[in-house]
């Protein structure tokens, strides 16, 4: 099927400008697959790296190939591909006749799972690293969803409302708060966590304490480890964790090593994630979504998982 290039609906998606450009580069032919390497004379097996079943270009990678078709349905997206698949010759009509039929949403989230792909694909390329296509779906459902909300705060200028605009996470996901605060009249660091679905419905919390006060961010990273910890003892398989300290979240998720209690804590909280099953991902939340009353809570308040 012929389909005009619309440029100016491509750049109109609801999508990350990182992510339409690689929208561009695809539609430029500029993706150095394996098949074009070979086309440009440099030295690399043909086979698609993850079934090798077939050539690697973008139809197969982005497409067709088994991995790939999983990862679509996890995303709740196939029904975008599987009925058009027959219409179309190459990769650039079929986005351009997506941009322009579907919603600026619904083609975003198209182009994200594109871009998961492909980091995917390079991921395993360069790191031998890979991902379970359902993870890979949801990835990609989720980086969309923190970025509509976040561009969605923006336009509204309702950043001052923050606070109470916490997301519920994809489906099939959990979000567990995590926040520390002192209690001055005990003495005490307390921490809390809690845990909700993807309707928003409470799972479980969880409070700990200490006497003493500790340094603020190694409040906030033990709140995290034992939201961790909690989260793997009851075998929980898909979480995303929200801390409302950047310093804990970017320490985790740059792997902050040194010696100190603060990035000791850190290294634990990896060494727990890297020896249990669950699928995670961090987040950063302004003001803590579970209240900042930790300090109020006794053990009674908390209701059992
Ligand atoms: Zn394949």
């Amino acid at each position: 099927m012929g389909v005009p290039e619309n440029w100016g609906i491509v750049w109109k998606i609801k999508a990350p400008p990182r992510v339409k450009h690689l929208i561009w580069r695809i539609c430029r032919d500029c993706l150095p697959t394996r098949e074009r390497l070979r086309n440009r004379f440099v030295e690399c097996p043909p086979d698609c790296q993850f079934c090798a079943s077939t050539t690697e270009d973008e139809w197969h990678l982005f497409l067709t190939c088994t991995v790939t078709n999983q990862c679509w349905r996890a995303a709740g997206l196939s029904h975008l591909i599987d009925s058009r698949l027959h219409s179309f010759q190459d990769i650039k009509s079929l986005i351009f006749y997506i941009c322009s039929k579907e919603s600026k949403e619904v083609s975003g989230r198209f182009a994200v799972m594109l871009d998961v792909l492909w980091k995917n694909r390079n991921d395993y390329v360069w790191h031998n690293e890979q991902e379970e296509a359902s993870t890979l779906g949801l990835k990609a459902t989720y980086l969309w969803n923190e970025w509509f909300q976040a561009q969605e705060r923006l336009t509204s200028n309702a950043r001052l409302n923050h606070a109470l605009e916490w997301s519920p996470p994809p489906v099939g996901w959990l979000k567990c708060n995590v926040d520390a605060a002192f209690n001055n009249n005990n003495g005490t660091t307390n921490r809390g966590w809690c845990v909700r679905n993807h309707f928003g419905n409470f799972i479980y919390a969880g409070i700990a304490w200490d006497p003493g006060t500790l340094r603020v961010i190694e409040a906030e990273a033990l709140a995290l480890k034992e939201a961790i910890l909690r989260a793997i003892s009851s075998n929980l398989e898909f979480v995303i964790f929200e801390s409302d300290s950047q310093t804990v979240t970017q320490a985790v998720l740059s792997n902050k090593k040194g010696d100190s209690e603060f990035c000791l804590i850190i290294e634990s909280i990896l060494f727990l994630l890297s020896s249990s099953r669950i699928h995670y991902f961090f987040g950063f939340f302004t003001m803590s979504a579970i209240g900042n009353n930790f300090n109020q809570l006794s053990e009674d308040d908390i209701l059992p998982a």
